[in-house]
């Protein structure tokens, strides 16, 4: 019961940043954060989720403005069912690299996100994150209990792959977007669904922040 509670903590936190802060706050500026709060996203959102904010914000406006088309960063239409996770950590890195380099295919996503990329990312530091988790892990099931050391874990970096299984059915259970009237919610279909499964609301598109969507 202990551990299941610290996994639901771990993994209550990572969602939070990345549906709150990251999803609606940075990519889609669904909703305003207040200043420190965005700063505190900026800066230690990569230390608890192990992803670049600025980095999962253009993969995500992307991920919409492209929607299952050859150009979609993560869609199973590509990459089949069970390469949907590989594919999301190929793009996201493809993405890490283009930005570092400021390439205009992908800063044209971010012309609004007034941040680098995490000073993490800048220093070859990306595992860092995973490793302290990891250590956390360690340091619980050392002094409290095995269990509650995995289960914390787990939680915290549950993200890659909860990510990537929504994606992967979303997209390739709800069908060919492109077939469809525009969502005014920028994803149809069951990928609405499971979309709001994952974002715990509806997914609104910042038109202005995708210059490729529409
Ligand atoms: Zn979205």
């Amino acid at each position: 019961m202990t551990a299941l509670l610290v996994f639901l903590t771990g993994y209550t936190i990572r969602a939070v940043v990345i549906t709150v802060g990251y999803h609606r706050g940075l990519a889609h500026g669904a909703l305003r954060l207040h200043p420190a709060l965005r700063r505190f996203v900026v800066i230690f959102g990569n230390w608890i989720t192990g992803l670049d904010p600025k980095g999962w914000s253009v993969m995500h406006r992307r991920h919409h403005a492209f929607s299952d088309t050859e150009s979609d960063p993560h869609s199973p239409a590509n990459v089949g069912l069970w390469g949907i996770v590989f594919e999301q950590l190929r793009s996201y890195e493809m993405i890490l690299r283009g930005l570092a380099r400021k390439d205009p295919e992908y800063t044209r996503f971010a012309t609004d996100l007034d941040f680098e990329l995490n000073w993490l990312n800048r220093h070859g530091l990306w595992w860092l994150p995973y490793a302290l988790h990891v250590v956390c892990g360690l340091v619980l099931a050392l002094t409290w209990d095995p269990w509650v050391g995995l289960a914390w874990t787990l939680g915290i970096l549950s993200h890659p792959l909860q990510g990537g299984a929504v994606n992967a059915l979303g997209h390739s259970i709800g069908g060919d977007h492109r077939l469809r009237e525009p969502d005014p919610r920028g994803v149809g279909g069951f990928a609405s669904l499971s979309d709001r499964a994952l974002n715990a609301s509806s997914c609104p598109v910042d038109r202005r922040s995708t210059p490729g969507s529409g």
